[in-house]
């Protein structure tokens, strides 16, 4: 029999009953009876890049998970139950979305119960005085958030993937790059949060604990989420959107656009915080600029976008398609469309950033242009893009979280994607190569952050790893991390997430 813990949770491995902290008694439910292949092929977006090419012996590498048992349960108290029924040590892995780019989490290991929260749909709006409250399950996804924050005229900072997991994004300090800059981080928006411990002990945070501030951003690696209340901002919050797509032939003309680009996003938009900008370069050939005014843009949103138009003509690039969005619902759904049609068998991938916390100095906009862009392989791996964004704003003047994210002003995104199926080992590996040849060139550049974020590093790189002071933003934040995990989880039952090379 294991002692009980603390929060009177009683508890015997084997058949026999539990109680959790809110009195409750239960058994924990039955893992699921689906095969490991069935239960990944359904619940990953994606494979890692460096799980597609052969290993040091030559030979493919599992794209399954490997987990002992996989459960799907439905309450914290069901949660606490599974975890209170394992031994001490057995090794616990959450899985939300199932859209991390290494599928850490999703794979496991042998000896691992996978937590599926998929079931922990619970979307609940609410009120603390003037501002609107939603309490959000941790098995919801960012297509379910939108869909219900636009009934209740609301605006929150989502991520752009309609299948991420709203938990996933927010315990590895998500950025949005439409939104941040007026809303700040989504993780800086959460005022309480439900999680159960590598004890078992299901627990409320608020703000004024250590660990709340902890698990925004390292979440991952420290506890379980069962749901988070978050502050929703007002809809009008965004007032407009205008989007253009460019095309280009060669990359020598993207590399040119991009420039431009990067000096208007440097001397217009960085400096004022009523708008934001990305500049996505595409595998496909294309150049889609998306400009967003907030509520406190006064002014012509047409004269504010003219200099790219005419960046672009003097380029003599095509115009391939312009939307414009009047809610920050068109904006946030904007993307779905296209990214419902990134499929593979299997779609490999891999996410790096990199970045500068104040304004880029030219030699730092020359590299992105000539480096990030010239180089990354977005002729092999067809489905990939250079995302070239303007951050700070609300997120920089916000509470301080251990995400690189909220302290960075402008914001590189390197996103690896291809159908491995259409590959061979060889070119596999080239990808692979390719992408680390961006990166490691981006390392040596001074001035320039890389792999800073929990949502937009890869962990399975081999030889490579953030940095955790990097990573989590500062020394200190990575301190008061480390300090967390030993004190929550000594045993390191929660491994499997972006920051396991440097948190054990
Ligand atoms: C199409 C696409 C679009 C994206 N857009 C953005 C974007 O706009 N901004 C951005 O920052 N990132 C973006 N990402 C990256 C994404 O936010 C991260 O990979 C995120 O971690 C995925 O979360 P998930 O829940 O989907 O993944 P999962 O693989 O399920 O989980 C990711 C990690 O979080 C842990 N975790 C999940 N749920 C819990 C929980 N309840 N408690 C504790 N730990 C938990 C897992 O164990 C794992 O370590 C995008 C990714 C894709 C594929």
């Amino acid at each position: 029999m294991k002692a009980a813990g603390a929060g009177g949770i009683g508890i015997v491995v084997g058949d026999v009953l539990t109680t959790n902290a809110f009195g409750q008694t239960g058994l924990p439910p039955k893992p699921i009876t689906m095969s490991n292949d069935e239960w990944f092929a359904q619940r990953a977006w994606s494979v890692s890049a460096n799980r597609v090419v052969p290993d040091a012996d030559g030979k493919p590498q599992p794209v399954t998970s490997l987990a002992k048992r996989i459960h799907r349960p439905k309450s914290a108290a069901e949660i606490a139950a599974i975890v209170k029924s394992l031994p001490p040590s057995t090794p616990v892995a959450c899985v939300c979305g199932g859209h991390e780019a290494s599928g850490t989490a999703l794979i496991a290991n042998d000896n691992a119960e996978i937590l599926d929260l998929i079931e922990l749909k619970k979307i609940e709006f609410g009120h603390s005085g003037d501002d609107q409250l939603v309490t959000v399950g941790s098995g919801v996804v960012f297509r379910e958030l939108v869909e219900a924050v636009k009934t209740h005229g609301g605006a929150l900072p989502v991520g752009t993937g309609p299948g991420v997991g709203v938990a996933g994004y927010v315990t590895n300090g998500g950025l949005s790059s439409y939104f941040s800059r007026r809303l700040g981080l989504l993780g800086q928006r959460v005022v309480e949060m439900t999680i159960v411990t590598a004890d078992g002990d299901i627990r409320t945070l608020t703000p004024e604990d250590t660990l709340f501030t902890a698990m925004l951003g390292a979440g991952s690696a420290l506890a379980i989420v069962v749901d988070m209340t978050i502050r929703v901002a007002a809809a009008d919050a965004i007032k407009h959107a205008e989007q253009l797509v460019f095309g280009f032939e060669n990359r020598a003309q993207a590399i040119e656009f991009s420039r431009t680009v990067m000096q208007f996003m440097k001397e217009k938009v960085i400096p004022n915080e009523s708008v934001s900008l990305e500049l996505v370069v595409t595998g496909t050939k294309a150049l889609v600029a998306t400009i967003v005014f907030y509520d406190t843009f006064t002014g012509s949103t047409a004269d504010f976008i003219r200099p790219l138009q005419d960046a672009a003509a003097g380029q003599d690039l095509p115009t391939l398609a312009t939307a414009e969005w009047n809610s920050w619902y068109e904006a946030a759904a904007a993307l779905w469309p296209v990214i419902a049609e990134q499929k593979g068998s299997p779609l490999a991938t891999s996410y790096h950033c990199v970045g500068t916390t104040g304004i880029p100095e030219a030699k730092v906009l020359d590299f992105v242009a000539d480096v990030v862009v010239g180089e990354a392989p977005l002729n092999e791996a067809g489905m990939s893009i250079v995302e070239i964004r303007t951050l700070g704003g609300a997120t920089q003047k916000g509470r301080r979280l251990p995400s690189g994210n909220c302290h960075h002003a402008f914001f590189v995104d390197l996103v690896t994607l291809y159908d491995a199926g259409s590959k061979s080992p060889a070119e596999r590996q080239e990808i692979v190569d390719l992408t680390n040849r961006v990166v490691d060139k981006s390392r040596a550049m001074p001035g320039l952050s890389v792999d800073f974020s929990g949502t937009h590093s890869q962990p399975d790189d081999i030889g490579r790893s953030a940095v955790a002071s990097e990573i989590f933003g500062s020394q200190a934040m990575a301190t008061a991390v480390e300090e967390q995990k030993k004190k929550m989880d000594p045993n390191n039952r929660f491994r499997f997430h972006p920051f396991s090379k440097f948190l054990s």
